[in-house]
């Protein structure tokens, strides 16, 4: 523990953000990260918990007490080699994640949490800027050959883990370029992408072969998931891919976006976040596109209130909207949580992003019933409030309204995977459509075909950026227990 009385003397200390009216000119990153000084400040309010719930409240159970502790006696190099022991990209997390551990934090029983995420995302930086990030390919190799479907942060961390443990891994990804919802879902603002770009760089030194532009199997001819984003100039077979490596992994994401199937659906300007947001990461990559869906002037409604609909606000303000608003169908949550009663979970409470402090009129409670158009293009959306009985919406009469829109994004997540490509390799489906795997400590992440194993979005659905590295990591392990009778590989 670095300060006995740390978490007495210090309060929290949040990153600050640069102002509204400068971040909103342009698409960079706009988080100041903490400095040294106040890194080791914040460190020092760790308590060193004899049950540490930070560690168990993070999906990849990052060693948070031990790296505080290294950061507040200024060891950065050493607090960097804890942190990469259990999450292969922190400074995607360091940037993008909701930070659960915080919510888990003992001191956020009764006071601020420790600045877990800006810590981590301090020692992050600060390693790759003193050249400590390096690569580490294999002593030995195995000879074994493993092909990994999708390059998201759960194909990209299962293929760093399967690559150091020396076998051949090929990752195989339908768009242009390398990163999966980390490149071309989640905004520049929030998380620039020269980030993924060196890790390929570190991973290619180890021995990742990336194949890009490459779609495994088809996808569907018609629907919502017809319309995913496919760069794809070649196909391969998942026959293939089935004779020529030893393990396949999916890790090929939940990309049917939930569709709003109400009348007037089919007006020109109603489109998928998913159609909208990738674009825009294109055009920042100097990408030129023959058309671009864009907000300029437009008066906007996001239709979903969680991050997908966040980064639509933001990316709608950028391009220079008339308006902006988010609805969201369920009720308005509360400011604060009841901590007694919640703590050390994931709290509901009202989530106010920096994308919504840069504009943005959010309604909640609200139902859209029709999209109105002219001339084959929407103008508007016929919307009725809501309120929850029995655990049920129900309509309230009376409340029917019109809200003026030229632009509406449809952001209500993601239903499942696409079915074709869990079908191409014959794998089962769970419930809800995702590919039907555990999570065993053994057997865990192999689905019904032998030696096919899935795992992050693909496996849990739709879900967050550490739980795939998780999922990469856990499942690395099961394909090379499954390739060498053993694994060294932590779980
Ligand atoms: C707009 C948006 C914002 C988000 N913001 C956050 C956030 O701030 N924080 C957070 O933690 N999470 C966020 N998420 C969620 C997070 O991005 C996902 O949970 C995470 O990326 C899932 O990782 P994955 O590797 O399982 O799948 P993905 O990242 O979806 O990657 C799957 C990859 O597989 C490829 N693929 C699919 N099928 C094939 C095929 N047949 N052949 C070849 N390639 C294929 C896809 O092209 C894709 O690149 C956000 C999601 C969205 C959509
Ligand atoms: S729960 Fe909070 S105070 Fe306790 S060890 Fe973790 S970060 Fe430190």
């Amino acid at each position: 523990m670095g300060k006995v009385t740390g978490f007495m003397e210090f309060e929290r200390f949040e990153e600050g953000y640069r102002p509204v009216e400068e971040r909103v000119k342009h698409y960079r990153e706009f988080v100041l990260t903490l400095d040294e000084a106040q890194s080791k400040k914040q460190a020092a309010r760790c308590m060193d918990c004899g049950t540490p719930f930070c560690n168990s409240g993070c999906p990849v159970n990052n060693i948070i007490p031990d790296f505080n502790d290294l950061v507040y006696q200024g060891d950065w190099k050493n607090a960097l080699t804890v942190l990469h022991s259990t999450n292969n990209f922190p400074e995607f997390t360091g940037r993008i994640c909701p930070a659960p551990c915080e919510a888990a934090c003992t001191l956020n029983v009764n006071d601020d949490a420790v600045g877990i995420k800006s810590i981590e995302h301090a020692i992050i930086d600060r390693g790759w800027a003193e050249g400590w990030v390096v690569p580490q390919p294999p002593r030995h190799k195995t000879g074994r050959k493993v092909a990994i479907i999708g390059s998201g942060p759960a194909g990209l961390a299962a293929a760093q883990q399967l690559a150091r443990a020396g076998h051949d891994v090929t990752v195989f990804e339908k768009n242009s370029r390398i990163g999966g919802l980390l490149r071309y879902g989640i905004p520049d603002f929030k998380m620039e992408k020269n980030h993924i770009d060196r890790r390929v760089e570190q991973m290619q030194a180890e021995g990742v072969v990336f194949k890009t532009g490459v779609l495994v199997g088809r996808l569907p001819q018609e629907g919502p998931g017809s319309r995913v984003t496919n760069d794809a100039i070649e196909t391969i077979a998942a026959e293939q891919l089935m004779r020529d490596f030893d393990a396949v992994l999916l890790a090929a994401g939940s990309e049917q976006s939930r569709d709003l199937p109400v009348p007037g659906r089919d007006l020109q300007g109603v489109h998928f976040a998913m159609e909208f947001l990738p674009q825009q990461n294109k055009v920042n990559a100097g990408d030129t596109l023959d058309q671009q869906l864009r907000a300029d002037g437009k008066h906007v409604i996001v239709i979903g209130g969680g991050d997908t609909g966040s980064d639509c606000v933001g990316t709608s303000n950028r391009h220079g909207a008339a308006s902006v608003k988010q609805f969201e169908v369920m009720p308005q949550p509360p400011e604060e949580e009841n901590k007694p009663l919640v703590w050390p979970y994931w709290p509901l409470k009202l989530r106010t992003s920096s994308s919504h402090k840069e504009g943005c009129g959010r309604e909640f409670a609200i139902s859209t019933k029709a999209f109105l158009g002219k001339g084959g293009k929407v103008t508007a959306l016929q919307t009725v409030r809501v309120e929850m009985k029995d655990g049920k919406l129900i309509e309230v009469p009376g409340t029917e309204e019109e809200h003026r829109a030229d632009l509406v994004l449809l952001a209500m997540g993601f239903v499942n995977p696409l079915s074709s490509v869990l079908e191409a390799f014959g794998v089962g489906k769970d419930a809800r459509g995702n590919a039907r795997a555990s999570t065993d400590f053994t057997g865990g992440y192999a689905t019904n075909v032998s030696k096919v194993f899935a795992a992050g979005d693909v496996r849990r659905g739709q879900s967050l950026v550490v739980w795939a590295i998780r999922e990469g990591r856990q499942a690395a392990r099961a394909v090379d227990e499954f390739l060498m009778g053993h694994s060294d590989l932590p779980r």
